[in-house]
């Protein structure tokens, strides 16, 4: 029996109707920015394993440095033990992220990251003795699939049959110059009508959102008003940290810090799973008590795990390394050329860039999970280039290691599709 056969006997896929598409292709090798299936074809990985293997699949430095922490130490309860990994990582992370961030709390992914935020900034109030149970988060965002992150998420294909169940999340659009001023407003109205603890965001860019971009001066602004209010702020950037919008993390460009990041997919460059939260210190100083019951009884078997913290330090290496940070220009710049040649296009509605995201709007209306959007991912995948479209916008956020020429297949496959629509 084939792999594809051998799929369809016991597994599950995510984000997937098995009556609507019961095959999944078998992929039986990954180098660089390649993907091979079970029959000897390769594919250019234009999202890079959904944004984790920004280094390059099975990337020789990481491999090296994984198999000499398997030799040394695989695992041990992180409750009571410590290990050079993790505490090295600590140092590493506290070096690159905003300067607020003092402390470095591990979970296994981005839900869990953006769980563990939620839960920091509910119990920060209660510890200080103040009922607040209202998180703000923004129409559309994507926070992950567990139940708080999930409730914090405004995307409703993935939400319907659980929101009878959502913690209590009240929205606001995310700003641009046309309605800024509403949404200070509708922000102002829920502080002063609710109990809020936190603003939950993703930076700039939200990804699950389609690509959709927002300026930072605007959310400056918001976080200006949550931060005078007391709200505690968490920047998500499991999609946006380490370096895809041009930056180490999006926040960078914003001038008010969050208090809390959420951190994971390429925090491990697609090897392993793991997350991370950080926060400041004022945070961790409101679970410091003589009672145990203020302390943040939150835990995953696996915390930091040595493997996983590993990975992630030779990840931040090759992050700061001339090579890559090259490489993040070159994308930058091919990007920019890409679109002035084409967002003129008929076919096209709008294009934006934020760092080495790119993305495209079509000019024809489409379900997110239709069929027309299935007939695109085709055409790619035929193209040899494996892009995921959501809806009508296509994006590309490649491995850093992409060559020029495979940028080029990339750009190819989609003006070959233009003019085939
Ligand atoms: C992917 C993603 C998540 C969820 O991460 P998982 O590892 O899939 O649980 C949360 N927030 C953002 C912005 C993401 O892109």
């Amino acid at each position: 029996m084939s792999l594809k056969e051998r799929d369809k006997k016991h597994i599950w896929h995510p984000l997937t109707q098995h009556k609507l598409h019961p095959d999944a292709l078998p992929i039986v090798k990954a180098e660089g920015a390649l993907l091979y299936d079970d029959e000897g074809k390769e594919y250019i990985d234009g999202i890079a394993s959904w944004y984790t293997a920004m280094y390059g699949h099975c990337n020789p430095y990481i491999i090296e440095k994984v198999n000499e922490q398997m030799r040394t130490l695989d695992q041990i309860v992180f409750a009571g033990f410590t290990h050079e990994p993790a505490v090295r990582l600590s140092e590493e992370l506290i070096k690159i992220l905003p300067n607020n961030q003092e402390k470095i709390f591990f979970s296994d992914n981005g839900s869990t990251a953006n769980e563990v935020g939620i839960k920091m900034a509910l119990q920060y109030h209660f510890n200080r003795g103040e009922k607040r149970n209202t998180i703000i988060a923004f129409n559309d965002g994507f926070h992950g699939d567990t139940f708080g992150a999930m409730s914090a998420s405004g995307l409703s294909v993935y939400n319907g049959p659980f929101e009878d169940f959502f913690i209590d999340v009240q929205r606001i659009p995310t700003p641009n110059k046309e309605n800024f001023e509403e949404v200070i407003k509708e922000l102002s109205e829920i502080i002063s009508t609710y109990n809020v603890a936190a603003f939950i965001y993703e930076p700039l860019v939200q990804g699950a959102n389609v690509m959709h971009m927002f300026e930072a001066e605007y959310l400056n602004e918001i976080l200006q008003i949550c931060t005078a209010n007391h709200i505690i702020t968490i920047a998500d950037e499991v999609m946006t940290g380490f370096g895809k919008t041009g930056k180490n993390f999006a926040s960078e460009y914003i001038e008010n810090k969050p208090d809390i990041i959420s951190m994971s997919k390429a925090l491990t460059a697609g090897f392993v799973p793991m997350a991370i939260t950080s926060c400041t210190q004022e945070i961790y100083d409101a679970f410091l008590d003589d009672s145990v019951g203020k302390a943040f009884f939150h835990a995953h078997t696996y915390s930091a795990n040595p493997i996983a913290c590993s990975v992630a330090i030779a990840g931040i290496e090759l992050l700061a390394s001339e090579e890559i940070q090259k490489n993040i220009e070159t994308i930058i710049k091919s990007h920019k050329e890409f679109d002035s040649k084409i967002k003129k296009h008929p076919k096209i509605k709008t294009t934006r860039q934020q760092g080495v995201i790119y993305a495209l709007d079509l000019n024809i209306e489409m379900d997110r999970y239709g069929k027309k959007r299935y007939e695109i991912f085709n055409h790619f995948m035929e193209h040899g280039v494996c892009l995921r479209p959501l809806g009508k916008t296509i994006y590309i956020l490649p491995p850093y290691v992409i060559t020029k020429d495979q940028l080029n297949k990339i750009y190819d496959a989609i003006l070959v599709l233009l003019s085939s629509l």
